[in-house]
């Protein structure tokens, strides 16, 4: 297998890199907006059509009556809006509400949960005003106890939500097994049915279709290689051309090459989340474990596992993958997020796999995302800490807001900048020894 693309240490990003061998991209690959030939000049050009980078031109085009051009490395949805395993849920990185709370006060708590459905709204109301149905599972999404101890925690957790006015339901580990799923790693659970689960790829291309029908510019095989600042602007050479700007904006996330631009260097920590695909389950076996294709899991570990039943019957099971990009392929990994899923549900005495991939998401150092102006004219927002499908589709817009001079919501995602890793060179170390640590006390 060929070694996998990595920001810190890869020369170059595409173009002409094709889609990983993914279970979404078997499924039917959706029809994309015709490409367009790299302009000379845009108002605004984007780098990077993932969710964000395409709700932020959906954005553009469709409310500011801006012109705007995306330019991405290979295809779009490329990156991890491609890969991802299309849990649509409540986030905005790693805090919980009792750390902000700490950080800030109740109000600003109930501000960020109100944003963070307001993330949801604006993926079902993308999904609602297309004809593309994405392949949605409506059960909402069950974050599991793995243990006695993380089910106190999660007790506490939803008198808080109850607190937040959020719909979120405690169920016991009976409750669990009779009617969600049968696992012994399952102490217990929160349910919030606002969740929902989509085909990643469709969601992408719903966007991706509503930005061209709205006048904005898609262009792809177009990596950005080298960034002039001009008096006049910004001046980008792709592998497709050039193109000048006045203002850019940074959507290329966990894939950043480590030295796109100087203002944002050192400010994410790229990890990989891998994700294993079996063959169709039976029916007995889908009996055996009470899976039902609409609910999606995830548990409270540190390295947290996730999961899903498929709607063809398949069994979607991810996790942390490798540390470097050119491991992320190496059987070993599958086989690690095998051995969990066996351990997850021991009463499946054999599953094949058909599918393994892995993507990039970015990690913030104090574990939560930034939408701010990096530089004069250079705007972005990454470090949505491998939760972002629903808020990265929020952040396109917020980016919209912020290039075109609006305000945004007085919430901490958009009062400051990302914060800098402190040894930017060391961040591959940190995070073995996390992973260490976290694999230690799980
Ligand atoms: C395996 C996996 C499972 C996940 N599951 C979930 C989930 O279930 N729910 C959830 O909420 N989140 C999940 N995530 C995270 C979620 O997918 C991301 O947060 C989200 O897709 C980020 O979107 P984005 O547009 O910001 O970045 P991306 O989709 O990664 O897009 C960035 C794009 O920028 C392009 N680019 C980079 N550099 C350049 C350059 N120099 N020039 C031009 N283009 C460039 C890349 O090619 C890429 O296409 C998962 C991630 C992974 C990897």
């Amino acid at each position: 297998m060929q070694p996998m693309y990595d920001p810190l240490t890869s020369a170059q990003l595409g173009p002409n890199d094709s889609y990983p061998a993914s279970y979404w991209a078997t499924q039917g690959m959706p029809q994309w907006p015709v490409r367009s030939a790299l302009p000379e000049q845009a108002e605004v050009v984007i780098i990077g059509a993932g969710y964000t980078g395409l709700n932020a031109a959906l954005s553009l085009a469709k409310d500011y009556h801006r012109e705007v051009v995306v330019v991405e490395a290979n295809q779009l949805a490329w990156g991890c809006s491609g890969r991802n395993a299309g849990f649509v849920m409540p986030s905005t990185g790693r805090r919980s509400y009792q750390d902000w709370i700490k950080s800030y006060d109740m109000p600003m708590a109930k501000a960020i949960h109100a944003e963070q459905h307001a993330a949801i709204d604006h993926v079902r109301s993308l999904i609602t005003d297309s004809s593309v149905a994405c392949d949605t599972q409506h059960g909402g999404y069950l974050k599991l106890a793995h243990s006695a101890k993380a089910n106190q925690l999660l007790v506490q957790q939803h008198q808080l939500l109850q607190q937040l006015g959020d719909a979120a339901v405690l169920h016991s580990a009976a409750t669990v097994a009779a009617d969600y799923v049968k696992t012994p790693v399952a102490h217990g659970a929160l349910h919030y049915p606002q969740s929902f689960a989509v085909n990643p790829m469709q969601l992408a291309a719903v966007t991706a279709h509503a930005a061209a029908n709205a006048g904005a510019k898609l262009v792809t095989n177009a990596p950005v290689q080298h960034w002039e600042t001009t008096p006049q602007g910004q001046r980008l050479h792709t592998a497709a051309g050039s193109i000048e700007a006045k203002q850019v904006i940074i959507a290329s996330n966990g894939y950043t090459p480590n030295h796109l631009h100087p203002a944002i260097h050192g400010r994410s920590l790229p990890v990989l989340s891998s994700i294993i695909v079996t063959r169709p389950l039976t029916a007995a076996q889908q009996q055996q474990i009470g899976l039902i294709p609409a609910h999606q899991f995830m548990d409270t570990r540190s390295l947290k596992y996730y999961f899903r039943l498929l709607p063809d019957g398949r069994l979607l099971f991810g996790g942390r993958g490798a540390i470097r990009g050119r491991d992320a392929n190496k059987p070993r990994y599958a086989k690690h997020l095998q051995q969990a899923l066996q351990a997850t549900f021991p009463q499946l005495e054999t599953v094949t796999l058909d599918y393994f991939w892995s993507g990039w998401v970015s990690v913030a150092l104090d574990d939560y995302p930034r939408i701010y102006e990096a530089a004069p004219g250079v705007f972005t927002s990454m470090g949505y800490c491998g939760a972002g499908v629903a808020f990265s589709s929020l952040a396109g817009h917020r980016l919209a807001q912020l290039t075109s001079g609006d305000a945004l919501p007085e919430l901490p995602f958009y009062q400051s900048a990302l914060p800098k890793f402190p040894l930017a060179q060391g961040r591959r170390l940190g995070q073995w020894l996390y992973y260490q640590w976290a694999r230690a006390t799980a």
